[in-house]
């Protein structure tokens, strides 16, 4: 198939393993501890264990996933403001499907759903609008999440409906942004990272600018990586080679979709709809300054959290859960005491384990999971 088939090839596969393995020996640092290598996408998550990508990779590696799975980083209080919407009588819900499993405090949209909620699932903010116009006596919520990547789409959405002059749809906006989350990720006195792998969905609408700090204010290598195996592979490979050469760059690795410059047309919508928050709450990494982005002034009409009153309450993740500590990078997710047992894909007790792009998923689906070490 073409542009599939070219980057799951075996043998060119089997080269940019060996010359991982290689590079790997020339790098002093990686002698004395294994390098710490931050996927920030859980595509890239995804990707890795699908393909088997990390066991094949040598132990003076070891890849950190990051936080860039949108429904992973949802807090519960979120969750729980969107069930407390979805309850209102004249509400339709809309969300993407993913975030129907997420746990709140209480339910989850989907038990929400269950006890008589009108929720339904959308594949993009326009199928939320449509609704909107086909029940015009409703209150139709589109569940807006995700980084810069669907921020575009929500933000065009809000255009159209404003556009066509439609008063019952609303935006509960939950979009978050990647580069003060990366910020914080590198201020954090918890974890080191050697390098990033760069998200390159994001990367296709931010382009390769805002990367930049990372280089020259923390000395840190980044590549914008691709997601089909050789895309990872080689990224490692350009990743390392500027770490044997006391490098920090960042370089784009996909080419073929991420432009210089970014999608134009992209950011003037998100930047016409939305501004930053002073500050967003994430799962796991606590509230992050300027991580978040809300509906601007002149399109209040359309914000959900200015029409409902939310609960808006922080709640913490149950006691069992390491969602954080997984999100750091301190623990493994099968490391983490209730993985594969009380939280599996069809009972998820914390959100890394609902989507496909979280790492808990990820592992349970795809890993080589030791089912003797959970029985203990
Ligand atoms: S196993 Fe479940 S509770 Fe534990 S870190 Fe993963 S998602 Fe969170």
């Amino acid at each position: 198939m073409k542009f599939v088939d070219e980057f799951r090839d075996p043998e060119m596969a089997k080269n940019a393993l060996d010359r991982i393995h290689a590079l790997v020996k020339e790098i002093p640092k990686a002698q004395q501890q294994p390098l710490q290598i931050m996927e920030v996408c859980g595509g890239h998550t995804h990707s890795i264990f699908r393909y088997g990508l990390e066991e094949l990779l040598p132990k003076e590696i070891e890849l950190v996933h990051g936080p860039g799975c949108p429904v992973c980083v949802l807090p519960m209080g979120r969750v729980d403001d969107c069930v407390a919407i979805a309850e209102q009588p004249d509400v339709i819900f809309t969300t993407f499907g993913d975030a129907m499993r997420v746990p709140g405090s209480k339910k989850s949209l989907q038990d929400a759903k269950a006890a008589g909620c009108d929720v339904r699932m959308v594949y993009s903010p326009m199928d939320a609008l449509n609704i909107a116009r086909q029940h015009p006596d409703k209150r139709v919520v589109f569940f807006g999440l995700g980084f810069e990547t669907t921020m575009p789409s929500t933000a065009l959405t809000i255009k159209q409906a404003e556009k066509e002059g439609i008063e019952n749809f609303y935006l509960f906006c939950n979009h978050v942004t990647i580069i003060p989350t990366i910020k914080a990720i590198l201020d954090s006195p918890d974890m080191y990272i050697d390098g990033f792998l760069g998200p390159g969905h994001v990367s296709m609408v931010i382009g390769e600018a805002p990367y930049r700090f990372i280089a020259a204010s923390y000395q840190r290598p980044l590549i914008i990586a691709g997601f089909e195996p050789l895309d990872v592979l080689q990224s490692l490979v350009m990743l390392l080679e500027q770490l044997r050469d006391g490098k920090a760059e960042i370089e784009n690795q996909y080419k073929r979709i991420v432009p210089d410059g970014g999608n134009h047309a992209a950011l003037k919508a998100v930047g016409e709809i939305f501004e930053l928050r002073e500050f967003f709450e994430w799962r796991g990494l606590g509230s992050i300054d300027h991580s978040g982005v809300q509906i601007k002034a002149a399109y209040a009409r359309f914000d959900a959290e200015r029409e409902f009153a939310l609960p808006n309450v922080n709640i913490a993740d149950p006691k069992s859960c390491q969602c954080g500590e997984v999100l750091k990078g301190v623990i493994k997710p099968w490391q983490c005491k209730v993985f594969g047992k009380q939280c599996t894909p069809e009972t998820p007790l914390g959100a890394l384990m609902v989507s496909t792009e979280g790492a808990c998923s990820a592992y349970y689906s795809y890993g080589k999971i030791n089912h003797q070490q959970l029985d203990r």
